[in-house]
């Protein structure tokens, strides 16, 4: 079968420091704990634990030893508990999710409303949110109820939103009841770079993959729109989630993977699915 990868696909700069921070680490400490899953990728969080990753959901499961901050950041109330249990904290946090926290910051001492417009369950937004004092966080149209009428509003974005969605929103807001509204432009541009070679390359193949954690938002994202755009996409794990049976009768396959999707998880499926005859292998 003919395979196209996407041109921007797989690790983005931010997930790939995080790894390599925690790789250094575990090379040289035998106690490193990770806040929550490192990447939302269970191939790689399952090959970083066989190295000796432990990862614990909550601060009161660490004691003793490294604990290392993933690129989705954590809370400031989560770092101090640390701080104070003594433990050596390593920070991966995405810079670029830094910036956003950092922004969040400043619309409140400014005296705005912090709205971020996002996944209010991703562990990036409740990093962002612990940031400040007070947020509102809106995820589409059902939530802007949740906006105060007539105040100063701070807006930024999750980072892994797409372009189209956060104008959407923005537009929305702007119809309501607001004083004044500022606008930070939070968007990754990795991200928005991955998506757009999606869905070009997805309109051109009878088939798109779309690899990557089934909880990882980046690689949904991916998923839904290269879904608008051809219905015949599927979004997997790896190669063993693939039922063959959908590849009889088409001939051109794309591949894109999320900013979370390790380089051997996609290696493999474009190695064995350029090997599927889809003649030969039904029988
Ligand atoms: S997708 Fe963008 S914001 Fe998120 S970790 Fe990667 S580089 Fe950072």
């Amino acid at each position: 079968m003919k395979v196209i990868v996407a041109e921007k696909c797989g690790f983005c700069h931010g997930v790939r420091n995080a790894i390599s921070i925690a790789e250094k680490i575990l090379a040289q400490e035998d106690e490193v704990y990770s806040l929550g899953p490192i990447i939302h990728n269970k191939d790689a969080v399952e090959r970083l634990s066989r190295a000796g990753l432990k990862t614990v959901n909550k601060v009161d499961e660490i004691q003793s030893g490294t604990v290392l901050i993933r690129s989705h950041g954590a809370a400031p109330e989560q770092i101090a508990r640390l701080k104070e249990k003594g433990v050596n904290i390593v920070d991966a946090t995405c810079i670029l999710v830094k910036r956003v926290q950092h922004i969040a910051e400043e619309f409140e001492k400014d005296g705005y409303k912090v709205v971020i417009i996002g996944d209010e369950n991703h562990p990036e937004v409740q990093a962002v949110v612990g940031c400040v004092k007070d947020a509102v966080v809106i995820a589409d149209e059902s939530d802007l109820h949740k906006l105060p009428e007539k105040a100063r509003l701070g807006i930024v974005c999750q980072t892994t939103q797409s372009p189209d969605h956060f104008g959407r929103m923005l537009g929305a807001v702007g119809r309501g009841s607001f004083r004044e509204l500022k606008v930070i432009n939070t968007l990754c541009e990795e991200a928005i770079k991955r998506q757009q070679s999606a869905v070009q390359l997805c309109k051109e193949v009878d088939i798109m993959f779309v690899l990557g954690g089934l909880e990882s938002a980046n690689t949904r994202r991916l998923a839904d729109l290269c879904k608008k755009e051809n219905s015949e996409t599927f979004h997997l794990q790896n190669w063993d989630g693939l039922d063959k049976e959908i590849l009889f009768g088409k001939n051109i396959a794309g591949v894109t993977a999320g900013a979370s999707t390790p380089e051997w998880i996609i290696a493999e499926f474009v190695e064995n699915l350029e090997a599927f005859n889809t003649a030969e292998d039904r029988n």
